[in-house]
């Protein structure tokens, strides 16, 4: 199942937040600059596609939505790693690669990944974990 684009943007941004504390619904609207209602209306799609859920007004990603944020991570970051081998600068890397990183196969991704020499990092310094 593949999900949009928007999807793929609230995804990493619960679950970037979601690292350190639980996120409130308010405060993932602040942080996508969008309205409230918005957010929940946002939230409640995620839901439906069982990718978070819901527990006193924080938004928790589920496990499913857990390893898809995983695998986007590191699709995101092997891309990334890649993209710089072509002296691609980190920052029009990342966001080429933000219209594409949700969208890989994850077979192919893996065999990129071990091409590139199992890189610890990302060009900025982030870790690259295999899941
Ligand atoms: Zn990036």
């Amino acid at each position: 199942m593949h999900i949009t684009k928007k999807e793929r943007d609230y995804l990493l941004e619960i679950g970037k937040r979601t690292d350190k504390f639980p996120l409130r619904l308010s405060e993932l609207a602040k942080s996508m600059k969008i309205s409230e209602p918005s957010a929940f209306e946002m939230v409640e799609r995620l839901k439906k596609a069982e990718l978070v859920k819901t527990h006193g007004g924080m938004v928790i990603l589920t496990d499913y939505g857990n390893s898809l944020y995983s695998k986007i991570i590191m699709a995101h970051r092997t891309l990334e790693t890649l993209f710089s081998e072509f002296e691609i600068d980190p920052d029009a890397a990342c966001k080429e690669c933000s219209k594409i990183d949700y969208l890989m196969d994850q077979e192919v991704i893996v065999k990129l990944f071990n091409k590139l020499g199992a890189p610890e990092f990302c060009p900025h310094g982030k870790p690259i974990s295999v899941s």
